[in-house]
């Protein structure tokens, strides 16, 4: 018989499951919001910290990932990487499998992208996080990188949660452009549920009414995630807003609403780009936003990795 006691919680107009339910076998959970077990803040006492290569995040200090949307060339990724380094960026963010809108765009290089990201790593020393969109392919990208992405459009892949929760390693879950904060914890919560406590939650912006942005940034979501779950909470700026322009504002604002990280979209030749150019930061603009970046960490009692 299992045991649940729902009750209306006026925090957040989340009904919350305590640890006795087992709501994956509660049809009453259709019908309103839940916060799952293993992501709940309730049902463990100190925040998530994950390891990724080194880099703990999640902690006071705040992670800042950036990167070229997508792995074109060894240049190209070389370059960014180096620029990322120096500016202060502590992971490397590159596309080898991209989930382009249009199947006549660069699709990635694959394989062959994540052998730079491999090389990127090995040059500068920096970990690195690619996307994963095929449950085939989870163990050859797990074999190259440190965190394993799964991008806004798979956020509902259920198959693939599966699998990269039988692993041991990070995963950075992205919001659905679609999807409620119940959606999204109940999805990280497949991950967890497979014994891979590893997860990073990531703000990247939700589809609503306002075509001016790309996305609309949700910024409320990192307070009310970081409320519900003892999960780090990133943000991306980048898709979030999908302009070059607006990155910078978003940014600091995220490190104001308390995000644990940054995930950037960074290119050594930004006009040049195939995939994402017009939201991407040139090496310049980067670097001075990482100076922002540091007092607005301050002023809000952390520091930037
Ligand atoms: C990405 O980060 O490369 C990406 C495709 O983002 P999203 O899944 O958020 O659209
Ligand atoms: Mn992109």
């Amino acid at each position: 018989m299992i045991k649940f006691i729902r009750k209306l919680n006026w925090d957040t107009n989340l009904k919350e499951y305590t640890m006795e339910s087992d709501h994956y076998n509660d049809p009453t959970i259709l019908g309103g919001y839940s916060v799952p077990v293993r992501v709940n803040r309730k049902s463990k006492a100190d925040p998530t910290i994950v390891d990724a290569g080194g880099i703990r995040i999640g902690s006071s200090e705040i992670v800042i990932i950036a990167g070229p949307c997508s792995v074109e060339t060894r240049e190209q990724l070389m370059e960014t990487a180096v620029a990322v380094k120096s500016a202060g960026g502590v992971i490397l963010r590159g596309g080898a499998f991209k989930p382009r809108s249009s199947p006549y765009n660069f699709q990635g290089l694959g394989e062959e992208g994540l052998k730079f990201l491999e090389e990127a790593r090995a040059k500068t020393g920096l970990p690195v996080v690619t996307e994963v969109m095929d449950t085939r392919l989870v163990e050859l990208v797990a074999g190259y990188t440190d965190i394993l992405q799964i991008g806004s459009r798979n956020m509902q892949n259920y198959p693939l949660l599966k699998e990269v929760g039988r692993l041991r390693k990070p995963v950075l879950l992205k919001r659905g452009m679609m999807a409620t904060i119940e959606e999204f914890l109940l999805a990280a919560e497949y991950i967890l549920s497979q014994g891979n406590e590893q997860v990073i939650l990531c703000e990247r912006g939700i589809r609503t009414f306002e075509t001016s942005t790309r996305n609309t940034l949700d910024l409320s979501a990192v307070p009310m995630l970081k409320h519900l779950s003892h999960l780090p909470v990133i943000v991306d700026p980048s898709h979030g807003t999908g302009h070059r322009w607006m990155v910078p504002a978003m940014a600091k604002a995220a490190v104001a609403a308390g995000a644990d990280g940054l995930i950037i979209e960074v290119h050594y030749k930004p006009e040049e780009a195939l995939c994402d150019g017009h939201q991407s930061l040139s090496p310049d603009e980067f670097t001075r936003l990482m100076t922002d970046l540091r007092k607005i960490a301050q002023a809000v009692g952390r520091d930037i990795y």
